[in-house]
């Protein structure tokens, strides 16, 4: 976590006048004259500050006396992480059902209007529910296909519905007849933004099926630049503050690679490229293949050369973990987001398996 700057009272009382969201898991202040605390973001009216004393937490603030304010519910999980945790439930109830659920069953079965559900899903997913599901399924049909299924079975298996729309769910999941990607993203639209990580600025893109750029680099320009040139026909927009969750939650999996992304993917690219990148997301944190080896992997022994170059095609940068891919002498040969960066992230990941 960063280090937060909260540590004297006029720093406190700043955060309060500013109604700082981000000091709200540092501190919470009590109010004398009403006997109530408060989070530092709270709305409501705020108290003279000779009124006010601060409290590390929720327990002294209560051992003190205080009870919490029923309008900014400091005693309860932040209003941010209880509706995130309702999205994550309702993702899991799409994911364990076959069949596509309906805006209404899903709002319902929340307990919010499909209105509000919608809009709340979208803000923390990017997608809606209905996109939210066919993207998933279209990741199981991955699944399926590399770990050896025939398709049709893989196919049903997936949750796709009647057969009748087989080909055009199967290619717009498979990327083959992706005619959009190939002549650069006509039509499609996607949001970015650019944020720090551990081995320096990361550019994340999502379009409507999901995360569908990680790139890596030095500064802003030149990551813009290369989102650019991969999709060069798309509308692209620089994400507002709706696309924070999504951030995070990508910067989080960066930093601790181990843990698997829970959002959408949207993978385009050949189907072997396709298969070389799901091979790849096989290979855990600390580990480092050939491409030799990677090469069989794919049931492909003699393509070592189409798989190098399906790892410098990937566009997922650590969520597709090319970086694990090596010499078969060792040494680090290259790397789309350059040799350096590379050796770091080698060295983070072996660092984590001690
Ligand atoms: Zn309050």
């Amino acid at each position: 976590m960063k280090q937060r700057h909260y540590h004297t009272d006029d720093a406190r009382w700043q955060a309060v006048e500013n109604r700082d969201a981000n000091a709200d898991e540092q501190f919470v202040f009590g109010v004398i004259t009403t006997g109530i605390f408060c989070r530092p973001s709270c709305r409501a009216r705020h108290p003279l500050r000779q009124n006010i004393r601060f409290f590390q937490d929720i327990h002294a603030a209560q051992a003190a006396g205080f009870r919490p304010c029923k309008r900014c519910q400091p005693d309860k999980a932040p209003l941010h992480q209880q509706r995130v945790e309702r999205i994550r439930r309702a993702c899991e109830l799409m994911d364990a059902r076959e069949e596509t659920i309906t805006l209404e069953a899903l709002a319902q079965e929340m307990a919010m209007s499909p209105y509000h559900f919608h809009r709340l899903f979208k803000s923390v997913t990017g997608l809606t529910p209905r996109a939210w599901q066919t993207a998933r399924r279209h990741q199981r049909l991955r699944d399926a296909l590399t770990q050896g299924e025939a398709v049709t079975p893989a196919y049903y298996q997936a949750g796709f519905g009647s057969g009748s729309s087989y080909y055009r769910d199967a290619d717009s999941a498979l990327g083959m007849t992706a005619k959009q990607y190939r002549s650069g993203g006509k039509q499609l639209s996607l949001r970015y933004a650019v944020v720090d990580c551990h081995v320096g600025r990361c550019l994340v893109a999502q379009s409507a099926r999901g995360i569908c750029a990680i790139l890596l680099g030095d500064d802003d320009a030149t990551l813009i630049a290369e989102l650019s040139a991969l999709f060069p026909h798309a509308e692209r927009h620089l994400a507002q503050n709706d696309f924070s969750d999504i951030l995070e939650k990508v910067i989080a999996c960066i930093h601790a690679p181990d843990t698997r992304l829970d959002l959408p993917l949207d993978f385009q690219g050949t189907l072997f490229q396709q298969q070389v990148w799901e091979a790849l997301r096989t290979i855990p944190a600390g580990e480092t293949v050939s491409y030799q080896m990677l090469a069989a992997k794919v049931g492909k022994p003699n393509a070592v050369r189409a798989v190098a170059s399906a790892c410098g095609a990937n566009r997922l940068a650590i969520i597709v973990p090319c970086h694990r891919v090596i010499r078969h002498d060792g040494k680090l040969s290259g790397y789309r987001w350059g040799v350096a960066r590379k050796a770091a992230l080698l060295q983070h990941e072996a660092k984590k398996e001690t």
